[in-house]
């Protein structure tokens, strides 16, 4: 099957011609032909609530075919279901409900936002199920479902202590909700963290005298920054200053709700009762509480910072799938996996190929 492209993403650079896929694989880059707008690799979003009125913390099978069906819609063709602070009966629950095969976008495994966080940096995550580290209930989360990545705060007692336990067994861990200082975070980047939850958002803020989490992630060459890209969680000069200090590695993230894909109107984000209002999702007392912003309109508004789309197209497939090292998502090449998704030059979705198959056509 031809694509019909003028050109497609590889390894960053724009590569004139068209693509071939076949029996689920890239076959083929750079044939002549006459065609029109650029294959780039699937979007992969690390940090995905629910969508399309499903929360994921209570979703059965019926409610992941529909979400994934709806993100792929988005570009996105790989996610993690992400699972905010919440007690162990839930979280466990959640996590054993996530379905082996589910239709539309792939379920690249659970993102534990929590529960393991500061009591200073909540956000919307529920005060009372905030816990201090401890292994066990570490342990029965894991042996609970396929946890992909673990978002927690580095300064809490014991944090390290997880980390050590999770990057052993090739989970991702991810600063995020944390009040550390620039010392307490790089600690645990030296100990092998890698990235950020959400950069700005519920982290102890940079400041001159006190540079923080943030200060330490922005100037490390060896951590990504993920970063909702929405017009509301960071001011679009703070993404440029973000993107001027650390281009190339910065992850999109939507940190979408239930209510993302839907319209205003009254959610659930776990068991906090959410309102979206203009399109801006709050919790009754006012803190933003995630996202409806859709993956394609975060490469749009990172564009129109001044990005360039290739760039910006990146930070939407590959970098994220480098957080989380796989190598059969996130990436273009001959050979590998066809997750891809066709957008013609105003950065409109024409198509979405999924393990070779198309899904979604405009
Ligand atoms: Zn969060």
């Amino acid at each position: 099957m031809r694509l019909g492209v003028g050109a497609a993403l590889i390894d960053g650079r724009l590569v004139p011609g068209d693509v071939a896929v076949d029996d689920g694989r890239v076959t083929a880059v750079g044939l002549a032909g006459s065609g029109m707008g650029i294959a780039a690799p699937g979007f992969v979003d690390l940090q995905v609530n629910g969508f399309a009125g499903v929360d994921f913390l209570s979703a059965d099978a019926a409610g992941y075919d529909a979400a994934g069906e709806a993100l792929l819609e988005t570009g996105v063709t790989g996610y993690l279901p992400t699972f905010i602070t919440s007690g162990e009966d839930e979280l466990t629950a959640a996590l054993r409900a996530i379905p082996p095969q589910a239709r539309g976008a792939r379920v690249l495994g659970a993102h534990l936002e929590g529960p393991f966080i500061s009591p200073h940096r909540l956000g919307t995550h529920p005060r009372d199920r905030r816990r201090d580290p401890d292994p066990e209930l570490l342990e029965a989360l894991l042996d609970a479902g396929p946890v992909r990545l673990v978002t927690l705060a580095p300064e809490l007692p014991g944090a390290l202590e997880l980390v050590d336990r999770l990057l052993g067994r090739g989970i991702v861990v991810s600063l995020g909700h944390s009040n550390a200082t620039a010392g307490e975070a790089n600690a645990a980047f030296d100990r092998g963290v890698r990235t950020v939850t959400h950069v700005f958002n519920a982290m102890r803020p940079l400041t001159h005298r006190d540079p923080g989490i943030v200060g330490a992630a922005l100037l490390r060459p060896d951590v990504v920054v993920q970063a909702i890209v929405d017009g509301i969680h960071l001011d679009p000069e703070i993404v440029r200053l973000v993107w001027k200090v650390a281009a190339g590695r910065v992850a999109l993230v939507t940190d979408a709700v239930a209510a993302a894909g839907q319209g205003d109107g009254d959610y659930r984000l776990g068991a906090v009762d959410i309102g979206v209002l203009n399109g801006v999702v709050r919790r009754s007392d006012g803190v933003l509480a995630g996202s409806v912003l859709t993956m394609i309109e975060a490469v749009r508004n990172l564009v129109e910072t001044g990005v360039p789309v290739e760039r910006a197209l990146e930070a939407a497939s590959s970098v994220p799938a480098g957080v989380l090292g796989v190598d059969d998502a996130g990436r273009l090449q001959v050979g590998r996996r066809a997750d891809v998704v066709v957008l013609d030059d105003g950065l409109e979705i024409r198509r979405v190929i999924v393990g070779g198959e198309t899904r979604v056509a405009a």
